[in-house]
């Protein structure tokens, strides 16, 4: 591709937003950025420095001095890293994505999230998937995507990452855990999850895995 290119893609947990994104990265050439997994390594890295979430002062002033960073490689797989410990691994523990409202509520730790992506994407063609990438980060994004899937899909792919992780869950919490973690990301004031405008709605409930990629490449390949 010649030109540098932005692409946003939203949607609820689950909807396949990460895995999809990877490979149409890997397969075009693009670097894919992970939204939710810096919010992730946000909630973990206080989860593990003061035990309570809750009870942080100020996050930004502390997130000053972390560094967080992200490596995409060629075989498609995302790492995330804070001060240079790899947290891939530790920020996918249901505590953690329980307690990211705390932080992806706030306002000032949604502006540093947002300066650190944008300043990411400002030097190659890139695919960032979240829930305000099309909305807030990238609002003149060359092409925005919002992928959708029902609960039960939904659920069920949870499951199903959890069990290639050799991890055992009870189906219901997860699928409970997703019907909160939604409400509360498309009701909350800052940044919901919403579909842009003029995004595409894919709705992948009924699409293998492959039929998705090959509707997002075309999509970008038109551009
Ligand atoms: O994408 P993932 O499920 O890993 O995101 C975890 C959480 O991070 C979401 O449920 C949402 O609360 C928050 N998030 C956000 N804005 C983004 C990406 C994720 O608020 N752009």
């Amino acid at each position: 591709m010649n030109k540098r290119i932005v692409i946003a893609v939203d949607g609820p947990a689950g909807s396949g937003k990460s895995s999809v994104c990877k490979r149409v990265a890997a397969d075009l050439g693009l670097q894919y950025i992970d939204s939710g997994a810096i919010y992730r390594a946000i909630t973990w890295f206080f989860m593990d420095k003061y035990g309570d979430p809750d009870k942080v002062e100020n996050p930004v002033l502390s997130l000053r001095d972390v560094t967080f960073s992200q490596v995409f490689d060629s075989s498609g797989k995302s790492r995330t890293f804070v001060n240079d410990k790899d947290v891939s691994l530790l920020i996918r523990e249901e505590s953690v994505a329980k307690n990211i409202s705390i932080f992806s509520e706030n306002s000032e730790v949604r502006d540093f999230v947002n300066a650190m992506l944008r300043s990411w994407a400002s030097k190659e063609s890139i695919i960032m998937d979240g829930r305000d990438i099309g909305t807030v980060v990238f609002p003149d994004a060359d092409l925005k995507i919002y992928l959708d899937a029902s609960v039960d899909v939904r659920t069920e792919r949870r499951v199903k990452e959890y069990s290639d992780l050799g991890k055992n869950v009870d189906e219901n919490y997860i699928r409970n855990q997703i019907i909160q973690r939604d409400d509360k990301d498309k009701s909350r004031q800052l940044a919901p999850l919403v579909k842009a405008w003029d995004a595409v709605y894919i709705d992948t409930s009924q699409l293998s895995f492959e039929e998705v990629v090959e509707k997002i490449k075309e999509l970008i390949k038109r551009l």
